[in-house]
């Protein structure tokens, strides 16, 4: 049986464009000091997956890729409910 892609994937589960490898290494360059810890990271991109603004890794709000996104401390979900 094949993998269930749906809208609500991240990147990490459907690469549309080979572009995880890119993401990863942009998120390895943010200094530590502004990057979210590993739970943290985790704890938004749950919040992601369970949101109907996610589309194909990418936030319907922002146009960010949410596993980007998600790694820095100063940025934020654009949701008015502000999930993380
Ligand atoms: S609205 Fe927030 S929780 Fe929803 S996909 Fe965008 S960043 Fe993630």
């Amino acid at each position: 049986m094949s993998e269930v892609i749906c809208k609500r994937c991240l990147i990490e589960k459907i690469d549309p464009l080979g572009i995880l490898e890119t993401v990863r290494k942009r998120v390895e360059l943010i200094p530590k000091e502004e990057k979210v810890s590993d739970e943290e990271y985790f704890h938004r991109l749950e919040a992601c997956t369970a949101c109907k603004e996610l589309n194909l890794g990418m936030c319907n709000l922002c146009g960010c890729f949410v596993e980007y996104r998600a790694a820095h401390t100063d940025m934020h979900c654009p949701g008015s409910e502000k999930k993380w």
